[in-house]
């Protein structure tokens, strides 16, 4: 190792300029994709676990960069919020979904994410409301999913949001639940229409330690609340089973499929006669 003190300086320096070089190509990168068109929606399998039966489809975003290649959203989708673009990128995610949407039987929905920092934006109910309008495309078959740390940030507005949302037709899913830490009791004053169970929780099903107790208490607590149910990341029959067993619920995971391009979907769907 280097001599601490007078050298420590030399020593970090070389990596954080690089770093910052990377994160600095990354953001010029983000601005030209949105404006190229360089992101694209891909979409996921979502079913009623009892019968199988396709339901609809969640919208992941993808960047398709020339340099980089195939980026997920976890990459970008925090560098879009921090360089205050993630409003107009969704936008334009969103817009091409309702478009591919639109392609498929009636009755299949979209699911699409939303990030904390678009609902903290007061316009955001009324641009969503503009989009459907413009591209023609039903509330009731779109659903919002929000994050629960979305419910961290203040609870009264993300409440009036949710309502205005819904008014609007739009059926909005709590995601990722069970890793925010929200109470039972902040929960049943927010009107949700579905819980989504964080993928996390899915695969201790197949862990003999827990089996499944955990997965358990969170069916307890939405029917409790009342609240239809969606297990995410589900990626094997046996974990269907175990779900099954449970209740009634929706499903979705690698099992079903990997997210695929609207083509691949229109192919697939066209299979089904949908
Ligand atoms: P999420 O909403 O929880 O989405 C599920 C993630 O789990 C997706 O990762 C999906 O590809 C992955 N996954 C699905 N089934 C399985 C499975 O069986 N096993 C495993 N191991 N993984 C599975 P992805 O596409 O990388 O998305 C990551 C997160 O990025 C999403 O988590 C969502 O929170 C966010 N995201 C994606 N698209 C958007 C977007 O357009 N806007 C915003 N704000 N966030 C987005
Ligand atoms: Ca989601
Ligand atoms: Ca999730
Ligand atoms: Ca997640």
């Amino acid at each position: 190792a280097k001599k601490q003190g007078k050298n420590r300086f030399f020593w970090f320096e070389p990596p954080m300029e690089n770093e910052l070089r990377f994160r600095n190509e990354l953001e010029t990168g983000i601005r030209r994709g949105i404006a190229q068109g360089e992101f694209r929606p891909y979409y996921e399998q979502q079913v009623d676990l009892e019968t199988g039966e396709l339901t609809g489809f969640e919208m992941l975003a993808r960047w398709d960069s020339p340099e980089l290649g195939v980026i997920g959203p976890d990459i970008f989708i925090p560098i879009a919020e921090e360089i205050g673009v993630i409003g107009e990128m969704s936008e334009r995610l969103i817009s091409q979904a309702f478009e591919d949407a639109k392609q498929w039987a009636p009755e299949l929905t979209l699911s699409v994410n939303i990030s904390p920092v678009q609902m903290r934006d007061p316009w955001f109910a009324q641009k969503l409301l503009k989009l459907m309008v413009k591209h023609n495309f039903p509330p009731n078959r779109l659903d919002i999913e929000i994050t629960e740390s979305c419910l961290h940030e203040n609870i009264g507005m993300v409440r009036s949001m949710i309502t205005s949302l819904r008014n609007q037709g739009v059926h909005v899913s709590l995601d990722d639940f069970g890793t925010g830490y929200s109470s039972l009791s902040q929960l049943r004053t927010l009107p949700f229409d579905r819980l989504k169970i964080d993928r996390a929780f899915i695969s201790e099903l197949t862990d003999e330690a827990h089996g499944g107790k955990l997965v358990d208490a969170i069916i307890s607590m939405g029917d409790g609340l009342k609240l239809p149910i969606t297990a995410e990341g589900v990626e094997n029959e046996q974990v269907l089973e175990a779900l099954k067993a449970m209740g009634k619920l929706k499903g979705q995971g690698y099992h079903y499929g990997r997210p695929e391009p609207a083509d691949k979907v229109l192919e697939r769907l066209q299979k089904q006669g949908r």
